[in-house]
């Protein structure tokens, strides 16, 4: 039983076709779902997911490069869906300095940040962090602003000495497609050394496809390859793997 902690089947490439990508995964283990927003449209999905299947959650919030444009009105719904029995996350939140170069929208993507830090501690929830090419900044934000369920590192990519870190503040670590690439030589190095118990797998469906399908549209039931690799690194059983991740999930989450 596989629980893939983030996944997109709200997103525009999967969203069509959502029943058949849920099938197969579901044909491959893939046993529960966390399916995460990005903005208002994309939250309110993730709820009806959630509401049409028992096995999918969902988990609604802003990401730091959507917020930029978001309106008043659009925050206001997405936060008054945090209410709702099957959100289960505030995500996903963080910062992205990839995208956004300028000072002054960086600022803006941190006020955001904390913001929404505050109100998954108002509505007693964990949060989902997106960080990227932004890890100094993400990580003084949590150090200042607790979070009082934790939170999960969407996809993480950061160091070792990072993710200890990050554990000490509360947080688990989960790794996705990019685990599996050949020159991934932190994220394997990461696998190999954090505690089990604070590990979780995820898809970040339609992007970051596994090897050996990187570059294709992503889908649940990829994750599959993914836990083959953690598999191999921590030299434990598949079975072993999935089921301690699993348990990981539902207790971060509150399940
Ligand atoms: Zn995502």
């Amino acid at each position: 039983m596989i629980f893939d902690t983030h996944c997109h089947l709200n997103a525009k490439e999967l969203y069509k076709d959502h029943e058949k990508y849920i099938i197969s995964a579901k044909n491959e283990g893939v046993a529960a779902f966390l399916v995460v927003g990005y903005d208002y449209l994309s939250s309110k999905i993730a709820v009806e997911l959630a509401e049409k299947f028992d096995f999918i959650y969902a988990a609604v919030g802003y990401h730091p490069v959507d917020v930029l444009k978001a309106k008043t009105s659009e925050l206001e719904k997405t936060f008054e869906l945090l209410k709702h029995p099957k959100v289960v996350a505030l995500g996903e939140i963080g910062l992205d300095y990839h995208w956004i170069e300028d000072a002054s929208e960086r600022e803006k993507q941190k006020e955001f940040f904390i913001r929404q830090i505050e109100l998954a501690n108002e509505n007693e929830l964990p949060i989902i962090i997106h960080n990227r090419d932004a890890t100094n900044d993400t990580y003084q934000i949590l150090k200042e602003h607790k979070v009082n369920k934790g939170g999960i590192m969407h996809c993480y990519s950061g160091s070792l000495a990072m993710a200890i870190e990050l554990i000490k503040l509360g947080f688990y670590i989960s790794m996705g497609g990019p685990v599996t690439f050949k020159n991934a030589r932190v994220p394997k190095e990461v696998v190999k050394a954090i505690p089990l118990d604070k590990l979780l797998v995820e898809t970040d469906c339609p992007y970051l496809a596994p090897h050996p399908l990187r570059g294709t549209i992503n889908e649940p039931k990829n994750i599959v390859y993914t836990v083959k690799e953690i598999a191999e690194l921590r030299e434990k059983s598949i079975e072993e793997i999935e089921k301690t991740t699993f348990n990981n999930a539902k207790k971060i989450l509150g399940l």
